[in-house]
């Protein structure tokens, strides 16, 4: 997740794994010995770690690690890596030091490698958002009108509430910039994400999305974000 200088051979070494959460750790002389640290240590790698927790601190100690995969295919152009970057940022946020959530973990890897094969940017974006918040404990409620309490057919337009997590029928809600509009098709789209017992989004299968869907999906996504998560992510500027 992330890498920073310590002092002149050391490396201060942020990762996220499946079995403990997000952790920190420090590689010794990882900036001379490239033996124990092979190419491994870069930002978005699939990696083996070999690491020892230390009982009075917090910070580990890193042994070895082995390379599983680059992704190489993110560092290929500024804006997949900017998307890995944002995609990393909102799990950090989501997941405190030492929370693990194996379906975080593999969403995670699923989404880098999605980035990786080439996978439209805006698509692996909005799917990886949906579920990291549902993941988070921020599902969209989409069942009923957050208002009147009728449910919600399938049938016509609904406009989405940031701050109930849901949506409004069209008698109880008007449309604005912060209350946008989804069509049933957009409501179906998101249905599906959160309904799906298989992963939406596997390294070569991924949910598909027509580009109206996208669009509007990646507005309500950032207003969802924003408000719940009370803050602007800091890469957030370099996506758009
Ligand atoms: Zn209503």
């Amino acid at each position: 997740m992330r890498i920073k200088e310590l002092g002149e051979s050391d490396l201060l070494v942020t990762f996220f794994t499946e079995d403990k959460g997000r952790l920190k750790g420090v590689a010794k002389g990882a900036k001379r010995s490239r033996q124990r640290f092979p190419n491994c240590l870069d930002l978005f790698c699939l990696t083996n770690m070999e690491y020892e927790e230390r009982k009075t601190k917090p910070l580990l100690f890193l042994h070895s690690c082995r390379l599983i995969d680059a992704f190489v295919g993110i560092r290929q152009d500024f804006s997949t890596f900017a998307l890995a970057s944002y995609m990393v940022e909102l799990t950090e946020i989501l997941f405190p030091l030492s929370v693990a959530d194996k379906k975080m973990f593999k969403l995670l890897k699923n989404s880098l490698s999605a980035l990786h094969n080439g996978q439209q940017n805006d698509l692996v974006r909005i799917l990886f958002e949906i579920q990291a918040m549902a993941i988070g404990g921020y599902t969209i409620n989409l069942s009923k009108c957050h208002v009147c309490g009728r449910t919600y057919q399938g049938k016509g337009k609904a406009i989405f509430l940031r701050s109930e997590g849901g949506i409004a029928c069209l008698k109880c809600k008007r449309e604005t910039s912060v209350a946008p509009a989804l069509e049933p098709a957009d409501i179906k789209w998101l249905a599906k994400i959160y309904s799906s017992k298989s992963s939406v989004l596997n390294e070569n299968k991924i949910l598909p999305a027509e580009q109206k869907i996208i669009s509007t999906i990646k507005r309500v996504s950032k207003l969802h974000i924003e408000y719940h998560l009370a803050q602007k992510l800091k890469t957030g500027k370099y996506l758009d």
